[in-house]
């Protein structure tokens, strides 16, 4: 069975996605798209040279009888009427975080899911599906090295065009949120954030760059994530976790080692969609895969929730200076374990 998809925002991921489940994956076809910038959107359809309707709106696209699942690629802002969208007309749909930008937005969704009775909705949390990330997992469950006990973890880009406010905070590191919890499999207890010197080339007077941010676990594991967003060297995602017995670290993406004129080195990505980019084509795969079995099992609204208390939290431990809880409701039953 070929599962056909309709795909709301054609702006830059969302065309990489199109693109990517058209040429590169199976068991997928794009049949309808959708972008407020309507020519955009025939743009995409043109140059990718696909057989796909173009609607007026995203909830035209969600209620199109051909269209079985959804991929919500828009602004942010969208997302939420998109997904409860997709949940009443009891459509798959595979939503680009955050999922919601309120914590309550998020809960609206989980609670819908929840009173549908079906697992619908899958968040985009690609880092799961990373190779690297994922041997590093095997390495903790096979008990390699023990209990964990404490993380050393760097989220670093060359620049951060955009950025403004805590997006350091709300917009990059959840990705570190959802991976580290699932690396770990556990949840945060407590959140605190400290703000060093701040570098120069983050270029606005007041803008933060970098934070420390210091979550614990309810194992009382102690994490420490390093985001520095304006590094300039390059894009460099570290995550060295210490155990009982020993130090296991995610492996550095493959390059050639040099010895020449004088140095040794491997070089460094600068893209985010360099380092990514093979975990985008096994995650879009397995939710193809999934989906059209009738199943879903990648990151739930629940983890896109969590995720979103999270970066509350953490804003609130910047400004207050204080270790702030995170008080996560109990996990719904229907979310498993
Ligand atoms: P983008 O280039 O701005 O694309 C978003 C597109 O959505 C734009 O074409 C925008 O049109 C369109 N749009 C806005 N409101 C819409 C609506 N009501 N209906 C249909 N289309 C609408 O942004 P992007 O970089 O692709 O990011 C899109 C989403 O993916 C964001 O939520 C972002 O956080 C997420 N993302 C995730 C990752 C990841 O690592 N997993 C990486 C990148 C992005 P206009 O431009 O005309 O407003």
């Amino acid at each position: 069975m070929t599962l056909k998809i309709g795909v709301i925002g054609t702006g830059a991921i969302g065309k990489d996605h199109i693109r990517r489940i058209t040429r590169n994956l199976t068991g997928g076809r794009i049949v309808a798209v959708t972008d407020v910038n309507a020519e955009q959107a025939h743009g995409v359809v043109q140059s990718e040279g696909i057989d796909a309707r173009v609607y007026d709106t995203g909830l035209d696209l969600i209620n199109a009888p051909d269209v079985d699942a959804i991929i919500v690629a828009s602004w942010g802002p969208t997302h939420e009427e998109f997904v409860l969208a997709a949940i009443a007309a009891g459509k798959p749909v595979f939503c680009e975080k955050p999922l919601a930008v309120t914590a309550e937005g998020c809960r609206r969704i989980v609670d819908a899911e929840i009173a549908a009775g079906r697992s619908l909705v899958q968040v985009g949390f690609m880092r799961r599906y990373d190779q690297s990330y994922r041997q590093l997992k095997k390495v903790l469950t096979d008990g390699v090295i023990g209990a964990a006990l404490t993380l050393n973890c760097a989220h670093r880009a060359p620049e951060a065009p955009g950025f403004s406010g805590d997006m350091a905070l709300t917009d990059s590191c959840v990705h570190e949120y959802d991976v580290l919890r699932w690396l770990l499999d556990d949840d945060y207890v407590s959140a605190q954030v400290i703000v060093p010197r701040p570098c120069q080339q983050a270029g606005v007077e007041g803008y933060q760059d970098p934070h420390v941010i210091l979550l614990r676990t309810r194992q009382s594991i102690h994490i420490s994530i390093e985001s520095f967003v304006n590094c300039q060297y390059g894009y460099d995602i570290q995550c060295h976790v210490t155990g009982e017995k020993g130090i296991a670290s995610l492996p550095e993406p493959a390059s050639v080692h040099l010895r020449h004129q004088a140095k040794s080195s491997h070089a460094i990505l600068v893209d985010w969609k360099d380092r990514f980019i093979d975990a985008f084509e096994v995650e879009f795969q397995e939710w193809i895969n999934a989906t059209a079995r009738g199943e879903m099992d990648g990151p739930s609204a629940w983890d896109g929730y969590v995720v979103a208390l999270t970066a509350d939290a953490c804003v609130k431990a910047k400004y207050s200076g204080q270790i702030e809880p995170i008080s996560l409701p109990e996990r719904p039953a229907f979310y498993g374990r």
